[in-house]
């Protein structure tokens, strides 16, 4: 409890606390310290003073100060107890998913900014605009998330503690494609993938759900399984909407138990044609354990070297896709 309340507090600094909350203060001494109205009692004189770099507040009007938690203590007349589990609730969560859908509609944004983000997506067989909006695909160029989201009033902290920015205050997305992944209609995670020589994949230090999509593809007996939001995008927008994307060659338990969801369900596995037969081998051990459960799998067999997304890349087509799906056998 010590070590999260140690972080709780360091994640949401009490200047930005109260800043959030319309507080004006003015700087005095050099020693970070402001001085404004007390928010606690009614003055005219301003007695409420904050050291920010001690994080703590005194009141020499009423005479009360402490932390972050008591001010809200105070501020709310909550317990001790209250006052944490109300500040997790109000700065864990949904500040955070409100966050993650205003960053995800400006890099959306973006993207018809930016030729060289364009070119990639058409380079990965991806040109349908319909199919942007709709997976809200975006691009982070670099360089002014931080300014747009601090101007919509989300402290400089909240930024930091989802992942969005880093320490030196820059995009942690910087020249990235960015997919949403979405959990019933709102945005847990996003997945970024580098268009230059950086590190490909990125996903912000947070839960990233199920499997892609689950709301929509869930309904779906028959399902296609791909590793990368590529390999579904260039699926969805040749048609095959029943498929599903794990981010992954090994799914987390939980992906697990929804393909296991109903028992009269095919899953089609389109993993990728690696050198090294990862791909397959990570196929067929998923294949045996959706079996082992009564869920019929089949291994879709890429032509060498290929998955899904490079094999439209090269110009397959639909049909040809089709035609893969036809010849899947079972283990
Ligand atoms: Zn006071």
């Amino acid at each position: 409890m010590d070590a999260d309340l140690g972080e709780l507090k360091r994640r949401i600094p009490l200047l930005e606390y109260l800043q959030r909350r319309h507080w004006t203060a003015r700087a005095v001494g050099t020693q970070q310290e402001f001085v404004g109205l007390c928010p606690l009692h009614q003055e005219t004189r301003p007695s409420f003073y904050v050291n920010a770099r001690k994080n703590v507040f005194y009141c020499h009007g009423c005479g009360r100060g402490g932390d972050l938690i008591r001010f809200i203590e105070l501020e709310r007349q909550l317990s001790f107890r209250q006052s944490v589990a109300q500040l997790q609730h109000e700065w864990c969560s949904a500040p955070a998913a409100e966050l993650l859908s205003q960053t995800a509609a400006f890099y959306q944004r973006q993207l018809s900014r930016h030729p060289e983000a364009v070119e990639y997506l058409r380079q990965r067989a991806l040109c349908n605009s319909e199919l942007f909006a709709e997976l809200r695909i975006g691009y982070a160029p670099g360089g002014n998330l931080r300014s747009h989201l601090t101007s919509l009033g989300y402290p400089f902290a909240l930024l930091l503690q989802t992942g969005l920015i880093n320490h030196q205050g820059r995009d942690a997305f910087y020249r990235r494609v960015i997919f949403p992944c979405f959990k019933q209609g709102q945005i847990i995670n996003l997945y970024g993938r580098s268009i230059g020589p950086a590190f490909p994949h990125r996903f912000l230090p947070r839960p990233r759900g199920g499997l892609f999509a689950w709301d929509l593809v869930a309904r779906y007996p028959t399902l296609i399984l791909v590793e990368g939001m590529f390999d579904l995008a260039v699926l969805w927008q040749c048609g095959f909407r029943n498929s599903t994307c794990a981010f992954s060659k090994q799914l987390n338990p939980v992906q697990f138990a929804q393909l296991c969801e109903r028992l009269d369900r095919l899953v089609y596995i389109a993993f990728d044609q690696d050198q090294n037969q990862a791909g397959q081998r990570a196929a067929c051990a998923l294949a045996r354990r959706l079996q082992t459960v009564g869920v019929a799998a089949r291994i879709v067999q890429l032509p060498a070297g290929h998955d899904p997304n490079s094999y439209f890349s090269c110009g397959a087509t639909s049909a040809d896709f089709a035609a893969l799906l036809e010849q899947a056998r079972p283990l």
